[in-house]
């Protein structure tokens, strides 16, 4: 137990000055002996609420976690903050392991990291079942639940471990999933008894969200990384084929970038996840492989070179940005194909032998919804950011101003003529053809492709010739999201009538739709610089946050290179050290003395001692 009240911990160990969103209330939960189970998006910090009254409990806190990456990195940042923790999984060797168990039975731990599988084995129980344990803290819980993306059959081991104490913990769990069913079966399968449950929003504010239609698309993301040097961030693709190719080509056009799939062996795997995680490398070209575990907080982008198969995925791997709160960019690049490789992977699902055909084809009509809806998160003109709470089941705000929906100009255009002719092209040639095949036909293109499927012929051959072929394009995904039109979920993509689709053909119906104004493409480049101004300069329009001056960057790239250099020396990321945040705030506060350094959020006293002068030299310096 250390002393002092949650206040003084948070402040002395943490440097923080108060309590975000949730954690309070869930502390005091905790410490009142209640089980909680706290639901908080990435970044919303999650660790401190069981990590604070861990500090404060009579007994050891274990913390089960999925991921050895996640447990090492947990301790390391709280070792730097002068805390004792310690890790037990299979990353130690058995001379460590038994070494690290030896100190948790003398009581050196108040908190210890510990995988699932591990809690039944007899050297743990040996400890375990004699030590006072008084709380367990269930990091990612969402893996006990089969409906959720990671289940993890070892996280059904907790209760049986739990059944074996002597005396019942308290049980907090968190998770950032927020899915009804994934709640409820964390609260059955933890048995939690009463538990203070608590949601918090899912909005991250300080994300922009954009989606862009680039022609190029390698050449939109090249232009992205050019506006944004130095910045941080993680390049999603959709195949390892992918990564390889924009990895290849960004080094050709002289990036420093690295890469990661399941391809590659686990060595290499390792060392170019370090590369980033350690700041060497500040962007990583990867599949969804990569990130579970990544707690670097430093992430300046995300972005996706494809569509991803579901919200779900999106939300996560695009919230891989901006954990330190300040502002920081995620943009999907789409383009038509992403829709069919997605379907391609749904058709050939190959993750589950062991399901029988029924469930199977459950499962992928579930994958082709959701599929859908991701799709329609690229061709929606409302706001990005409402789009996704929604999805999630909360109520957005209709305006963000922080999305590139919200930032760009509309207009209300009459689409009724090019909207009837669309589903007449459908109609009239059987329902038989993707949606190329379809544009093409209506807009009069003179291919092969169309000659030999006699498109030429077709009635409605050379009708839009006038219209731009990226407007029908918007047409054409603004008649699947009002259910004119559908695209069937398989491989082939084949655009068939809907129910509604006679009336509106045959009926009197105007249709109206919101468009992008003509000077604006959505796929121009005039648009790529404006949102390409840098992440930091964004906030300045926001909220009244923290802009940074040309000497002010200047300063802030000189205390990176300072973090750079100490977590060399200790052997840690550099964001533990301490956050961008933090050093943002040094540019701007310009601490002279201790007792000013103390009061920029992330300085805590044990960080302080360690190299808290070497900051206040570098800030003298100025
Ligand atoms: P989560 O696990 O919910 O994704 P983390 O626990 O990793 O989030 O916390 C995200 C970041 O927010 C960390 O850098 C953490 O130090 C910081 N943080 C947590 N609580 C506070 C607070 N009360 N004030 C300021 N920063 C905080
Ligand atoms: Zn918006």
């Amino acid at each position: 137990m250390i002393p002092g009240n949650k206040y003084d911990i948070l402040k002395q160990y943490f440097g923080y000055d108060r309590f975000r969103g949730a954690q309070e209330a869930l502390i005091d939960g905790i410490l009142e002996g209640r089980d909680v189970l706290g639901i908080m998006p990435t970044g919303a910090g999650k660790s401190l609420c069981y990590q604070i009254p861990a500090l404060m409990l009579d007994g050891i806190t274990l913390v089960i976690s999925p991921l050895i990456s996640l447990m090492i990195d947990q301790v390391k940042s709280l070792n730097q903050d002068g805390i004792h923790a310690a890790y037990l999984n299979s990353s130690l060797t058995a001379g460590q392991y038994y070494k690290a168990l030896e100190y948790a039975k003398q009581g050196r731990y108040p908190i210890i990291y510990v995988a699932p599988e591990r809690l039944l084995t007899d050297a743990f129980l040996d400890f375990a079942l004699r030590a006072k344990i008084a709380m367990i803290a269930v990091d990612e819980a969402h893996c006990v639940s089969q409906w959720g993306q990671d289940f993890r059959p070892s996280y059904l081991k907790i209760m049986e471990f739990v059944e074996r104490l002597p005396c019942r913990p308290v049980i907090s769990a968190f998770t950032a999933t927020a899915t009804k069913e994934v709640k409820e079966d964390i609260i059955d399968i933890l048995q939690l008894d009463n538990p203070l449950a608590i949601t918090t929003g899912f909005d991250r504010d300080n994300l922009y969200f954009a989606v862009k239609t680039p022609k190029d698309r390698y050449g939109a993301i090249r232009d992205y990384l050019e506006s944004h040097p130095g910045d941080s961030g993680i390049i999603y693709c959709l195949t390892r084929k992918q990564v390889e190719e924009v990895c290849e080509r960004l080094r050709r056009d002289g990036f420093a970038v690295t890469r990661y799939h399941a391809g590659l062996s686990d060595e290499e795997r390792k060392r170019n996840q370090d590369d980033f995680i350690y700041d060497r490398i500040p962007i990583v070209v990867a599949t969804n492989a990569f990130g579970l575990g990544i707690n670097k907080s430093n992430v300046r982008f995300v972005l996706h070179c494809g569509m991803p198969k579901n919200l779900e995925s999106y939300y996560q791997e695009a919230g891989r940005a901006g954990r330190d709160g300040e502002p920081a960019e995620c943009i999907l690049y789409y383009s038509g194909q992403d829709v069919i490789t997605n379907q391609f992977f749904i058709e050939h699902n190959q993750d589950n032998e062991e399901l029988d055909a029924m469930t199977l084809a459950l499962i992928q009509e579930r994958d082709r919804e959701r599929l859908k809806k991701m799709t329609f998160y690229c061709f929606t003109n409302e706001c990005l950011r409402d789009y996704i709470l929604k999805y999630f089941g909360e109520y957005g705000s209709n305006y963000c101003g922080n999305c590139s929906n919200c930032q760009t100009q509309f207009e209300t255009v009459d689409v009724t003529e090019p909207a009837r002719s669309l589903i007449g092209c459908v109609e009239s040639c059987g329902q038989r053809y993707g949606t190329t095949v379809i544009l093409d036909t209506v807009h009069g293109a003179n291919t092969a492709k169309i000659r030999n499927y006699r498109m030429n012929e077709n009635p409605y051959y050379g009708t839009l010739a006038k219209v731009p072929v990226y407007r029908l394009r918007q047409v054409m995904n603004e008649l699947q999201m009002r259910g004119l039109l559908a695209v069937t979920g398989d491989e082939y993509a084949l655009v068939k009538l809907t129910k509604e689709s006679g009336r509106f053909l045959r009926g009197g119906e105007t249709m109206l739709m919101k468009m992008a104004r003509e000077q604006e493409r959505p796929d121009g480049k005039e648009r790529a610089s404006a949102a390409g101004t840098s992440a930091r300069k964004l906030k300045k329009d926001r909220k009244g946050g923290v802009y940074l001056s040309d000497d002010e960057s200047m300063l802030f790239e000189k205390l990176r290179a300072l973090r750079s250099e100490i977590a060399k020396e200790e052997h840690v990321p550099p964001y533990i050290v301490f956050s961008d945040k933090t050093l943002v705030l040094m540019c701007r506060i310009r601490p002279k003395t201790k007792r000013e350094m103390l009061t920029v959020s992330g300085v805590g006293e044990f960080k302080y001692e360690k190299y808290g002068e070497r900051f206040l030299e570098c800030l003298k310096k100025e």
